[in-house]
């Protein structure tokens, strides 16, 4: 078969072909700072935009280039972000606390809404609804049950929308009704990233990337942090390293399970396809426990596929034609088209499917969005400076919560192939079970 790559495919990140140049920033780090922080992704940059602002000297360095982890590559969807049900939280914490915790997942979205609007942060900003479809008749069932109890226990908005009418919302036969949630947005996370790496120098937050943190020494006073390219005292610490956690922080590397993600994005297509294909421009996900999720490219000309595709991590050469299958078992208009993009990012899940901030001997962090960190990291990171600077406002339903690991567990998921190929199998099975029923 005829390999779905186009010959000039990129393994890099769709969204950067569509920025601008990188600002210059300093090679090296400074010596001292009021605030260092671990991760230049929107945890980091978030937290650091809170420093600067209240004065306090603020340097992020990152391993990589600025951005380069997860936050430039993600699909761009933005949900509430707190993936446990209410009677799931309860039953751990009890009505009112989980009740706190899931409305973090609200509040969060309308945080960055808000704030990439007060701040005038060009990044394609779309409130543009999600269609969360059912993978068999059962699972919509089950949607259509939840959203009606979300909606009136949790106030969340959304309607149902039976098989007859999905192609309003998506132009696919592959599924069995959804639900539409209205709030869910889409952003270009690339264009999103610049826009607070920008606002971050503009307040005078010193950024280096390809300078690893080596290690974090308590001192009286801070720490002493040595890096790849020398020592920095500093009074605090954020560490905001998510999906690519390391021994640097063992406490955290045990309790975050980095799971890599991967994505395609097609060549451009008809104007006419797309609008058959995404009539309404909603973002998309599914039921299915390893979950596809997908939307249109803000020009409306390319379709961006996520998931998971193999159980064990792989290279995009391999999983951008898988994903491609997929995306033409749910859109089978696509098999004659190319894929010009295939790039993967690494996740951090949590035991608990939650994410947690908090402070370990001494260091701040937030981390483990579970692949939904678009309005969580960059929330939580905001809540993370504020928490630095002693403030009220700092603290969230998220402080303080138990935050697991397992016996064994160092930060490398051997599990992981096992419990992927496992639910992937499981998925398919109920897609073929469900296509054969009719
Ligand atoms: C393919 C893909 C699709 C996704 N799609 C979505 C989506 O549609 N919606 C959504 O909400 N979320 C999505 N996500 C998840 C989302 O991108 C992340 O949750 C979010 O970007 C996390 O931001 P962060 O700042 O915490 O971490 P990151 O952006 O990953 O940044 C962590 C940084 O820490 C740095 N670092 C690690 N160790 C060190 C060290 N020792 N010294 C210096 N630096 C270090 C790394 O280099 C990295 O740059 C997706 C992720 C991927 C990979």
């Amino acid at each position: 078969m005829e390999s779905p790559l186009a010959q000039d495919w990129k393994s890099n990140s769709y969204w950067l072909d569509g920025v601008r140049e990188s600002p210059n920033l300093p090679v090296n780090p400074a010596s001292e700072v009021d605030v260092l922080v671990v991760g230049s992704g929107f945890t980091g940059l978030n937290a650091s935009i809170q420093t600067a602002k209240a004065g306090r000297s603020t340097m992020v360095l990152d391993a990589l280039d600025p951005g380069l982890g997860c936050s430039t590559r993600n699909g761009g969807q933005i949900s509430t972000s707190v993936k446990p049900s209410l009677d799931k939280l309860t039953t751990r914490f009890g009505l009112e606390k989980a009740l706190a915790i899931r409305k973090e997942g609200e509040t969060a979205l309308q945080w960055i809404s808000d704030f990439v609007e007060v701040e005038k942060i060009a990044c394609d900003f779309k409130h543009a609804g999600r269609f969360h479809a059912a993978h068999t008749p059962k699972h919509y069932d089950e949607i259509a049950f939840s959203a009606d109890k979300m909606r009136t226990t949790e106030g969340i908005e959304s309607y149902v929308v039976p098989k007859s009418n999905q192609r309003q919302e998506l132009g696919s036969d592959a599924y069995y009704g959804g639900v539409v949630f209205t709030k869910h947005s889409s952003l270009n996370p690339a264009k999103y990233h610049r826009g607070l790496l920008d606002k971050a120098l503009s307040l005078g937050v010193h950024v280096t990337g390809n300078c690893a943190v080596q290690s974090l020494k308590k001192v009286s006073g801070g720490f002493l942090v040595s890096t790849e390219k020398g020592i920095v005292r500093a009074r605090d610490v954020i560490v905001a390293t998510n999906g690519y956690t390391t021994s640097l922080t063992p406490w955290l590397q045990r309790r975050v399970i980095p799971i890599g993600s991967y994505i395609i994005a097609t060549e451009p297509l008809p104007e006419v396809l797309m609008n058959t294909l995404f009539p309404k421009d909603r973002i998309a996900s599914d039921t299915c426990k390893v979950v596809y999720y997908y939307r249109a490219s803000p020009d409306r000309k390319r379709i961006l596929f996520g998931g998971r595709v193999s159980a064990r991590e792989t290279n995009t050469a391999i999983s951008g034609p898988k994903l491609y299958q997929d995306l033409c078992r749910i859109f089978p208009e696509l098999s004659s088209y190319k894929i010009t993009h295939s790039w993967m990012g690494f996740v951090a899940y949590t035991f608990d499917e939650l994410a947690h901030t908090g402070v370990h001997d001494g260091v701040h962090y937030a981390m483990g969005y579970c692949g939904s960190g678009v309005s969580m990291a960059s929330y939580l990171g905001m809540r993370l400076g504020q928490k630095v600077l002693g403030l009220k406002e700092g603290q969230t339903a998220f402080d303080g919560l138990p935050q697991p690991t397992r016996p064994f567990y160092s930060g490398k998921p051997w599990f992981l192939p096992a419990a992927v190929g496992w639910y992937r199998w499981r998925d398919r099975l109920q897609c073929q079970l469900a296509a054969s029923k009719g």
